[in-house]
């Protein structure tokens, strides 16, 4: 027998922040801020049987839920969007034209259909239906709730993991929700075509400047300043790795890999296709 309280805890994390850290149940992290008067949700779940759940235990607050933040365009953050159809949808405009490209490709009903037919595990994706976003934003937005003075929620779309990411830092409680720009104790995937590892650095950058102490990721436990400041150190270090192979006209496979993360075995593929990313764009970048 398992409740859905059980079955889906929503942790408080500071006063009020509240976060699913299953990652292994639910593919990935959610997080929510309570302000005054309504309920604010980064990231709806991947799978929409999760999603769905999610939100009726967002009924316990007994508040409006006013926005979803989409955090980038990876389907792991955008799957379970039909459980907040009703809810206003903020992203991005550099998410908005990812999504359109994708729907015409990857996501249109055909190879949804396919994916859910390759893998018996995967049934729930014939349920998936991607909205398209109602309040789009350039760089940053701020999101102000006035009751007992202000609470405010600012969200920065700095690009880095994709071109489309973003974070939202929450002053009242001196929290980041950091999307997947932060990875915390894994190694961080940066395989995706549109990922710059650059904007990653100055993002990280930016969120360490800020005054937060606690940062909820996307993958891996809620954390503080130093497991961004080690992903940090990851990427420079990596950075300049690839910097002296490119001095040196030494190929892709030469790069010796910082040794800042436990590889995970399940996902070979991931530390891969991420290295030859970055690789591949310092390449072309003018650092040679
Ligand atoms: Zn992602």
């Amino acid at each position: 027998m398992r409740s859905d309280t059980l079955y889906f805890p929503l942790n408080k994390i500071t006063e009020n922040c509240y976060a699913i850290t299953n990652e292994k149940l639910f593919g990935s992290n959610a997080a929510v801020i309570i302000l005054h008067d309504s309920i604010f949700v980064f990231d709806s779940l991947y799978n929409i049987n999760h999603s769905i759940l999610f939100r009726k235990e967002l009924d316990k607050f007994l508040l409006p839920i006013k926005y979803l933040l989409i955090s980038h365009y990876h389907g792991d953050h955008i799957f379970g969007i039909k459980a907040f159809e009703d809810i206003n949808k903020i992203a991005s405009f550099k998410i908005f034209k990812n999504i359109e490209k994708r729907l015409k490709t990857d996501w249109s009903n055909f190879k949804l259909e396919q994916m859910a037919a390759n893998d018996p595990k995967s049934e729930w994706l014939l349920d998936v239906k991607i909205l398209i976003p109602e309040i789009l934003f350039e760089d940053k937005i701020y999101i102000i709730e006035r009751k007992f003075g202000d609470m405010h929620i600012e969200i920065y779309n700095t690009g880095g993991h994709t071109d489309c990411s973003c974070f939202a830092y929450f002053p009242e409680d001196r929290v980041i929700i950091t999307g997947d720009l932060v990875f915390s104790y894994q190694f961080p995937y940066g395989g995706d075509i549109t990922c710059n590892p650059d904007k990653w650095i100055k993002s990280l950058e930016l969120m360490l400047s800020m005054d937060a102490e606690t940062f909820i990721p996307r993958h891996g436990p809620v954390v503080g300043k130093s497991e961004v400041k080690k992903q940090l150190d990851f990427f420079i270090n990596l950075k300049n790795e690839i910097i002296s192979k490119l001095k040196k006209k030494k190929e892709y496979h030469a790069i010796i890999c910082p040794d800042y993360y436990e590889f995970n075995e399940e996902y070979p593929e991931l530390k891969n296709v991420s290295l030859k990313k970055w690789f591949d764009f310092y390449s072309k970048a003018t650092y040679k």
